[in-house]
């Protein structure tokens, strides 16, 4: 079955749409974190960041870009966050590749899911070690 957000690109579902070229689309989130929170997809049905050839990758960075300069142009936040989940354990709910522009003005407390002091310096050094040996493992095409 086609993702709620394929039923977004097919014009089978309304969104309220701020930008659109070949490769991605960008609509405001229906239930959004902040003013203006904005999702950007790529418009193939591809289901996390690990399943994007290179160029999709791009096309969706591009108009991340695009779209955060017309969301600060317009709304004059303080900041933005861009968020991007992957897999139903880190909080996915649509399994359709996209990205999060989430505004932010000060004082906001729109996001607060960091944990300061959960991690020794040497359990960042010895998990840095263990991620970089994996550097170029797989084919990055
Ligand atoms: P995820 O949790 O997968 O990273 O983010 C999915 C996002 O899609 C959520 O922020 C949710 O509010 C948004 N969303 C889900 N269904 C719809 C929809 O039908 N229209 C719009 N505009 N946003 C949606």
């Amino acid at each position: 079955m086609a993702s709620i957000f394929t039923r977004i690109v097919n014009g089978e579902i309304p969104a309220a749409k701020l930008y659109e070229d070949a490769q991605t689309l960008a609509f405001l989130d229906v239930s959004p974190a902040s003013h203006g929170h904005t999702l950007v997809i790529c418009k193939q049905e591809l289901p996390t960041l690990l399943d994007l050839p290179p160029d999709l990758l791009f096309a969706v960075a591009r108009t991340v870009q695009l779209v955060a300069r017309a969301i600060t142009a317009a709304l004059q936040p303080d900041g933005l966050n861009i968020l991007q989940n992957n897999g139903a354990a880190s909080g996915q709910t649509v399994a359709h590749y996209h990205v999060h522009i989430i505004p932010r003005w000060k004082g906001d407390h729109a996001l607060n899911h960091w944990k300061p002091g959960t991690i020794t310096p040497d359990e960042l050094r010895d998990l840095a070690t263990t991620i970089s040996a994996r550097m170029g493992v797989e084919d990055a095409a």
